[in-house]
């Protein structure tokens, strides 16, 4: 110790000096990272406040006019078709002067309408999109799937809680005896579309009895079927056995129609027809997995195809949304879907 005393006591009074420099070092770092955040907190509370002084300036604007009726700042999610829907606490649509289906009545307040006012529009992108996905291939039983996804409510399936979207969109499955592919489908739908931050709502429209499949009657009966119950404005159709393995294929509407599957799996990925002004995805994104089967019983090829095909244009004006004639013989708005079966008769279409 005596030894090296110098030569120690010059290395601690540097290694003080250093332990000096590196406490102010530090002291220096710690305050300027203190009063970035303490700006930024300040700056975020400076437009929440603006926010919300925004917002109350406006309830108060509607409380003066009255909450009774139409349109509110030009958001279409808070219109009331024929008076029929609402927003319940819970910021979900519910159907309230549905006939004969199981929905819950629900009464709103004038506080609850406020609330649902002050949400912000959802972001132009949403935020939790993964890209691509891994489908899941296990089917859950419908009670797995209800329980799982707890979140949904029985008419409109989802609206995002966090935001206010304008999307408002009827997704219509036709449907006969595939209830393995639904229940696939459904699981992975859901999961998908609740990141999309859209409204929307699952049919399937079921249907009854074994005279030949009829995809397309199926589709434009959705289509009519969707809107009686709620004003939507966007409608997707969709075979349930196609699995979207993306969740940027948007199911939202834009100024175009758009084809949604863009590749499927089975065609490997490419598709085969064209689709005139058609919006299309790119092929890297709408991606679809096809759950393989055989081809049904019921279901067989049409031999009149071709000719039918030919003379669209001429059947167009008579032939579709204006000539449906079918039959409801069931509507169960589920929390998973609203499944609607009817019953069509042949002899109608001349098919
Ligand atoms: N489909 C159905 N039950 C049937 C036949 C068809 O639900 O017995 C529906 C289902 O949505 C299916 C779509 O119609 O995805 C198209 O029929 P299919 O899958 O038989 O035709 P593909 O396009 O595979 O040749
Ligand atoms: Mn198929």
């Amino acid at each position: 110790m005596a030894v090296d005393e110098s030569g120690h006591t010059m290395s601690f009074r540097s290694f003080l000096k250093l332990c000096i420099f590196i406490v102010i070092l530090l002291t220096a770092f710690h305050l300027g990272f203190y009063y970035t955040i303490e700006n930024n907190l300040i700056t975020k509370t400076y437009d929440n406040f603006r926010f919300i002084q925004d917002h109350s300036g406006r309830i108060a604007e509607q409380m003066r006019y009255g909450f009774s009726t139409g349109n509110v700042n030009g958001s279409a999610n808070t219109q009331r078709p024929n008076g029929e829907f609402i927003r319940t606490p819970s910021e979900r649509w519910v159907s309230q002067t549905q006939g004969n289906v199981n929905v819950t009545a629900n009464a709103t307040t004038d506080k609850e309408v406020m609330r649902s006012r002050v949400l912000k529009e959802c972001p132009a992108t949403p935020p939790n999109l993964v890209g691509r996905l891994a489908t899941y291939r296990q089917a859950f039983t419908f009670t797995e799937i209800e329980a799982k996804l707890s979140y949904l409510v029985p008419g409109v399936n989802y609206s995002p809680k966090e935001c206010h979207s304008d999307q408002r969109v009827a997704i219509i499955i036709p449907y006969r005896n595939r209830e393995l592919h639904l229940r696939t489908l459904l699981y992975n739908l859901h999961t998908m579309l609740e990141r999309q931050q859209i409204n929307y709502g699952i049919f399937v429209i079921e249907q009854a009895g074994n005279s030949t499949f009829n995809r397309g009657l199926l589709m434009n009966i959705g289509y009519k079927e969707a809107i009686k119950s709620f004003n939507y404005s966007c409608f997707v159709f969709h075979d349930v056995d196609l699995i979207p393995e993306d969740d940027r294929i948007y199911y939202g509407c834009g100024e175009k129609p758009r084809h949604l599957s863009a590749a499927v799996d089975k065609f490997k990925y490419r598709l085969k027809t064209v689709n005139g002004t058609f919006e299309r995805y790119s092929m890297a994104i709408a991606r679809y997995k096809m759950i393989k089967h055989n081809r049904e019983k019921g279901n067989p090829v049409n031999r009149e195809r071709q000719k039918l095909l030919k003379n669209t244009a001429r059947r167009m004006k008579s032939d579709g949304l204006t000539s449906l004639k079918y039959k409801v013989m069931n509507i169960n708005r589920g929390k998973l879907f609203t499944n609607v079966t009817v019953s069509i008769n042949r002899s109608e279409y001349g098919v």
